[in-house]
């Protein structure tokens, strides 16, 4: 399974950019109460964000599976700790666009990705590429549900 990755705004980039999990967590036990964070690393600048998913909750509490995957840094085991922002996979389907064209974006709620990164793998191209396609989207803004985008291909 793909890494997951948040888009979170970075304190240091001061911008949202994509979050990989790095695959581990962080636990503190103090005693029978446990605090624990999985970790996501800035794309950009690598500063590592800390993503709480126990606040001094009674190690009585938490299912057995789960204290060993924070343990262990097991990734599969901390997989159903993830925040629901994190995505795993998605996919695009459209038209083909051979005249400029208003898309209408229909998104899930919870997906925050780049739109250069969704018209880049709709269409087929580098990332880079996109900008010709769409002259007026701002692209480096993650998607919106409803959002309209008006697809203008190169050279036609
Ligand atoms: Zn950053």
């Amino acid at each position: 399974m793909a890494d997951p990755v948040w888009s979170i705004r970075c304190p240091r980039c001061a911008l949202l950019r994509p979050h990989p999990w790095t695959g581990r967590a962080r636990v503190n036990a103090n005693k029978a109460k446990l605090d624990a964070w999985l970790l996501f690393r800035c794309e950009g600048c690598g500063r590592v964000h800390k993503h709480r998913v126990f606040r001094r909750v009674s190690v009585a509490g938490v299912a057995l599976s789960v204290l060993d995957a924070l343990h262990s840094n097991d990734p599969e085991g901390l997989r159903p700790l993830l925040p629901a922002g994190a995505v795993t996979s998605w996919s695009v389907e459209g038209p083909i666009v051979d005249r400029p064209t208003t898309v209408v974006l229909s998104v899930p709620s919870g997906l925050r990705i780049r739109l250069d990164r969704v018209f880049a793998r709709g269409l087929g191209c580098p990332r880079g590429a996109v900008a010709a396609w769409l002259p007026e989207a701002r692209l480096s803004r993650p998607v919106r549900d409803g959002q309209r985008v008006m697809v203008v291909p190169p050279g036609g």
